[in-house]
């Protein structure tokens, strides 16, 4: 049996991303779209619980694709549940980085975390927009690479992955997690009521082996992820400061 790709996306299923990551994936296997009807961007995991879903069969080219009115991991559990058998979902190509602080609030990483809870390996793909489109026949022999290290090697169980727009080359990274400035600026409607925008610009400098260094150095960042939140540091040393009774408890 053919490997069956999911693809996914945040941006909507009629995002020129989406279309260019099923044409690099098809190579690998068959591939089937499931994504949102309308853009998802920052929606982060969310998933839908008090209202029914409807999947809808799109023509996108010629590729076996559906829209869904939810989110994006709500694509990924319909699709992998309607599909069956599903080895791997790809979630991408995103207008737009995914980088450090941004993993939080993405709803492209969140489609392939939402695989990754399935017990299904999950890829997520960003590149930067910079006014016009990404150039995707440039990136594509760099999400093909990224497929073909990847998709065989079934260690890799979540990875998030971001393109600059001239790659190089490939490089794992480590996420730059650390701070946004998180500045909420003002703003007026024409009705003279306030509105906001909330600005999410890192403060501290890019470190050498992030996933933010990398993309500025022109190299494709590969970041592996885990859904196990647990600083294992901050545990140890809580266990160790515990009250002997409290340990006596958990023994
Ligand atoms: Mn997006």
């Amino acid at each position: 049996m053919d490997v069956r790709i999911l693809v996914a996306n945040d941006d909507g299923i009629y995002s020129p991303g989406i279309r260019a990551l099923a044409s690099a994936a098809r190579r690998f296997g068959d591939v089937r779209i499931v994504a949102p009807d309308v853009e998802q961007s920052s929606m982060g995991h969310a998933i839908t619980h008090a209202r029914p879903l409807r999947i809808k069969r799109t023509p996108i080219e010629d590729f076996d694709s559906y829209r869904v009115n939810g989110t994006p991991a709500d694509c990924v559990a319909l699709g992998v549940d309607a599909w069956g058998g599903v080895d791997i979902v790809l979630s991408g190509i995103n207008l737009g980085y995914n980088l450090g602080n941004a993993i939080w609030h993405s709803g492209t990483v969140a489609a392939a975390k939402q695989a990754t809870l399935l017990g299904v390996r999950g890829v997520a793909l960003s590149t930067p927009t910079g006014g016009a489109e990404p150039d995707f026949a440039r990136l594509e022999p760099f999400v093909i690479e990224v497929l073909d290290l990847l998709l065989p090697d079934m260690s890799h169980q979540l990875v998030n992955v971001n393109l600059p727009p001239k790659p190089t080359g490939l490089f794992w990274a480590r996420q730059s997690v650390q701070h946004y400035d998180g500045r909420v600026v003002p703003d007026e409607d024409p009705m003279g009521h306030k509105l906001f925008w909330i600005s999410v610009r890192a403060v501290e400098e890019v470190e050498e082996g992030t996933d933010r260094w990398a993309v500025r150095n022109g190299l494709v960042a590969l970041t592996p992820l885990r859904l196990d939140l647990t600083d294992h540091e901050a545990l140890a040393r809580a266990s160790r400061q515990a009250p002997a009774a409290e340990r006596e408890a958990a023994r």
